[in-house]
């Protein structure tokens, strides 16, 4: 399993020179199967990158895209996605449902007039929209050889986790955006300490970490984690190594570097997450 960093700033994209060590492209991830299977993890600008490397590779022409939820941040690359209005494409898009928005009807209402020229009916590509059962107990959704499950998360709306398995390899790899640690009730903290580690701990955890801590207690209510928050949790469920995500729009380039050095100096398996990083899992 491979996993491909496309984009993981928070909130907002931003583009100034100062800030492209970490990334400026909104969250998208790409995660690549022994089998040559693709996941695609939210829709953010950092989509864009990910997308042009599927459409290079012609050995197959078909993704699964599972969205985390619907705040701007994590669906605004979509509707300039190429592989959309391309024919030979079969792209599947799975999430659960956040109160009463399905996936089908809340992606279809992001390419609605007036928001943009085409609608979801004009694409050209195979779209397939799928919703997931999270809880009480996850269903488990197969895609080549991924197992996929989920929980939900403490975030204003609604979140989703993700945890993708490749049993062939034991290799494995849980996405925690866009949660709120500190607001989480007990049985939220227990679903999410369950997906990281059952069957076994996480070869790789990315987490929200978009405050310090001393940052927190102003933002509290907003749907973040602090980089302690994450560091401990990572601990508590003894993943192999950790990545700290969703970036703060207005934390350039040495501000980051700065909150990095204090994560590495107290766990050496983690860091900030930056765009364009790769990972081999195994
Ligand atoms: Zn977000
Ligand atoms: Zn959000």
């Amino acid at each position: 399993m491979k996993l491909i960093i496309g984009g993981v700033r928070g909130t907002s994209t931003v583009a100034q020179a100062s800030f492209l060590k970490y990334g400026g492209e909104t969250t998208s991830l790409l995660i690549e199967g022994r089998d040559g299977a693709r996941i695609i993890l939210d829709a953010g600008t950092g989509i864009q990158p990910l997308g042009d490397r599927l459409a290079a590779d012609p050995a197959d022409r078909r993704v699964l895209l599972l969205m985390t939820h619907y705040h701007l941040d994590h669906v605004v690359g979509l509707p300039s996605l190429g592989l959309i209005y391309d024919p030979a494409w079969h792209i599947r898009i799975a999430a659960p449902a956040h109160g009463e928005f399905d996936v089908g009807a809340t992606m279809s209402r992001l390419m609605d007039k007036p928001f943009w020229p085409l609608q979801v009916s004009d694409l050209l590509a195979r779209i397939q929209f799928d919703s997931l059962t999270c809880c009480p107990s996850p269903s488990v959704l197969r895609w080549g050889g991924f197992e996929v499950r989920c929980c939900p998360l403490h975030h204003p709306g609604g979140c989703t986790a993700y945890r993708i398995d490749e049993p062939a390899t034991g290799a494995s790899l849980v996405v925690a955006t866009d949660v709120e640690w500190g607001e989480s009730s007990p049985e939220e903290r227990a679903a999410l300490r369950s997906l990281c580690t059952t069957p076994r701990p996480a070869s790789l955890l990315l987490m929200d970490a978009q405050y310090e801590p001393e940052e927190y207690e102003a933002h509290r209510g907003w749907g973040h984690s602090t980089w302690k928050e994450a560091l401990e949790f990572a601990d508590a469920v003894g993943a192999a190594q950790v990545r700290m995500i969703h970036h703060d729009p207005r934390k350039n380039d040495d501000a980051l570097d700065r909150v990095n050095a204090k994560v590495v100096a107290l766990n050496p398996a983690a860091a900030l997450a930056r765009a364009g990083e790769e990972f081999d899992l195994g």
